[in-house]
C-alpha cells in the first residue's frame, strides 16, 4: 500500500546532516520546509543544497518549501534573558524600550501601540501568557497580566481577534524570496497574508526573482490571521495552496475554533483545485519522546480523513530528539488512516460542472478507474495540472504523474495520492504507451494483464492541454 498523504518536514539543527536527512527522506519526507524565521540566508542555502544532494542519492525528487517569516510581532530581549510574570501584575510593552526587565519590554513592531485600544487582549508565546490593555500612551502599552508565567526573549505577540495593521511582506521577506529563488525553492509559503493582494504581491516578487532561473514557484498562503478567514476564497484563488497554520491561527481566533476551520479550509481548497498542508504541533510530544500521544495520533489521522494533501512537522524534526522516528510514525498513521477509510469517489463529484477540457478528462479518468477497478491512473503531463485535478477527490487507486520536467515532479510531491515518474517526451504515441507499461512493470506497480487508465494531450510531443484518455491492458498495448 502506497501512502497517499504527503509529509512536509521542517529541517533545522537536529536534521541538517547527511545521515539524519537521508533517513528522514527514506522514511517518507516528500517536502522539506526551510523556516526563514530562524537562521541566516547562508544556512538556508546550505540546507537547500544538502536536500538536493541527499534526495539525488536516494533517487527521489523532494520539493523544497521556503517559509517566510512574515510580520510576526515579537517582544524584545530581557536583561536576564527572561522574567516571571505573576497574575494581576502591571507590565508595559514599550516600542522605545531597549532592554527589558520585570516592569517592561521592547517591541520589534513599532506600530503596535497605534493598533491597540483599551480592553484589547494580547496573547504572548503562543497564548501561554495573556495580557489586557489598560491604556496606550505614546510608544507604551500599559497592561495587566491575566495569565502569567515565564516570558523569555523574542516571544511572539498576537491580538485576540486579529486586526493588526502589519503588512504581510516585510523587507526581510523580500530579501528572503531572492535567497529562496537562488536555490529554486519549489514552494514559497507566505506568513500572515490578509488578502489576495498579499499573495499576488508575493508571487510577483518571487516570479521576478526566479526569472533568471526560469523558475516560478508555487505559492502557499499560511492561514493564521483572523482576517484571512472571511477572505479565504479570494486568498485561495490567488494561491496554489494554503497551510492550516494552527499555531498563530489558534491564538487569533481561539483554540476551539480551529478544528472546524481546518475542515472548512481543506474542503474549500479541494473544491477550488488547491493544495492544503495541515501544520503545527501534530507530533509535538515527539520533540522529547520517542512515541506520540494518542491525541497526536488522532490529530494526524483526522487531518488525513479531512482530505489534507500533507501533514507537517515543525520543531519535531527541526530541533527535536527524534526527527526520523517522527517521520516514520507519521507515515504509518497516514497509511493506516487511508486504508481504514471507506474510500469512495466523493458524492459531489457527479454534480461538478466542468468547463475545461483537461478537467473533463481528469474526472473521466477517475470515474472510469473507479468503476473498472484499474491498478493505476497515469497522467502524462507537462505542468502536472491533470494530476492535480484528479487528486482533489478520494480514490483508492494510485495516480502517477509521468513528466519530463523535474520542476513538475518536485511540485507534484505535495499532491495527495500522486507519485511522479520521469518520462521523456516523444511524438510516437505507441512508443510512449510502451514506455509507460515498462516503467510501471519495472517498478512492480502492475503485472501483465492488469488494467490502467492513461491520460495525455494530443498531438504528443507538444506542450498542451490534456485531451485524451485510454483504458489499457498491460501487455497488449
Ligand atoms: P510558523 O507557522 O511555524 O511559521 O509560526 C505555522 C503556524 O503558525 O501554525
Ligand atoms: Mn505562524
Amino acid at each position: 500500500m502506497q501512502r497517499a498523504t504527503k509529509i512536509v518536514a521542517t529541517i533545522g539543527p537536529a536534521s541538517s546532516d547527511i545521515d539524519t536527512l537521508t533517513r528522514m527522506i527514506r522514511a517518507g519526507v516528500d517536502v522539506v520546509r526551510l523556516n526563514f524565521s530562524h537562521g541566516k540566508a547562508q544556512d538556508h542555502i546550505d540546507r537547500a543544497n544538502l536536500v538536493r544532494q541527499v534526495a539525488a542519492s536516494c533517487g527521489r525528487e523532494v520539493a523544497i518549501m521556503a517559509d517566510l517569516q512574515g510580520p510576526k510581532i515579537r517582544i524584545g530581549k530581557f536583561e536576564l534573558g527572561k522574567i516571571q510574570l505573576v497574575n494581576g501584575a502591571k507590565f508595559i510593552l514599550d516600542a522605545a524600550c531597549e532592554l527589558g526587565n520585570q516592569e517592561q519590554v521592547g517591541l520589534d513592531y513599532k506600530e503596535l501601540p497605534r493598533d491597540l485600544k483599551v480592553g484589547d487582549v494580547l496573547l504572548l508565546n503562543d497564548g501561554l501568557i495573556v495580557l489586557t490593555t489598560d491604556k496606550v500612551i505614546g510608544s507604551q502599552i500599559h497592561t495587566t497580566v491575566k495569565i502569567g508565567g515565564e516570558l523569555s526573549n523574542n516571544k511572539g505577540i498576537n491580538r485576540l481577534g486579529g486586526g493588526l495593521s502589519a503588512p504581510a511582506l516585510t523587507a526581510k521577506d523580500m530579501e528572503d524570496i531572492k535567497t529562496a529563488m537562488s536555490f529554486q525553492a519549489d514552494y514559497v509559503a507566505v506568513s500572515f497574508p490578509k488578502s489576495a493582494t498579499d499573495m499576488m504581491m508575493a508571487r510577483q516578487l518571487a516570479n521576478i526573482a526566479g526569472d533568471v532561473y526560469q523558475h516560478k514557484p508555487q505559492m502557499i498562503a499560511k492561514i493564521e490571521r483572523a482576517e484571512a478567514i472571511p477572505a479565504l476564497q479570494e486568498i485561495l484563488d490567488a494561491s496554489d495552496g494554503i497551510m492550516v497554520a494552527r499555531g498563530d491561527l489558534a491564538v487569533e481566533v481561539g483554540n476551539a475554533a480551529v478544528p472546524a476551520l481546518q475542515k472548512r479550509m481543506i474542503r474549500m481548497a479541494r473544491a477550488s483545485n488547491k493544495l492544503t498542508i495541515t501544520a503545527t504541533q501534530m507530533m509535538e510530544s515527539m520533540i522529547v519522546n520517542a512515541v506520540p500521544t494518542r491525541a497526536e495520533v488522532s490529530d494526524v489521522a483526522n487531518a488525513v480523513l479531512d482530505g489534507t494533501d500533507a501533514v507537517m512537522t515543525s520543531a519535531e524534526t527541526a530541533s527535536g530528539k527524534y526527527p526520523v522516528e517522527t517521520v516514520e510514525t507519521m507515515a504509518a498513521i497516514c497509511i493506516e488512516a487511508e486504508t481504514s477509510e471507506d474510500f469512495k469517489l466523493d458524492a459531489d463529484f457527479l454534480n461538478v460542472t466542468f468547463t475545461r477540457i483537461d478537467q473533463s478528462i481528469a474526472y473521466g479518468a477517475l470515474f472510469t478507474a473507479y468503476h473498472l477497478r484499474v491498478k493505476a491512473i497515469v497522467a502524462l503531463t507537462e505542468s502536472g495540472s491533470t494530476a492535480l485535478w484528479m487528486s482533489r477527490h478520494n480514490i483508492d487507486i494510485p495516480i502517477f504523474a509521468m513528466t519530463p520536467s523535474v520542476a513538475t515532479q518536485r511540485k507534484a510531491s505535495l499532491y495527495r495520492n500522486v507519485s511522479t515518474l520521469e518520462l521523456r517526451h516523444s511524438t510516437d504515441r505507441e512508443a510512449v504507451m510502451k514506455e509507460v507499461q515498462d516503467l510501471l512493470l519495472a517498478k512492480g506497480i502492475v503485472r501483465k494483464g492488469d488494467m490502467i487508465v492513461v491520460t495525455w494531450g494530443e498531438p504528443m510531443g507538444q506542450v498542451g492541454g490534456t485531451n485524451a484518455l485510454k483504458i489499457m491492458k498491460i501487455g497488449d498495448n
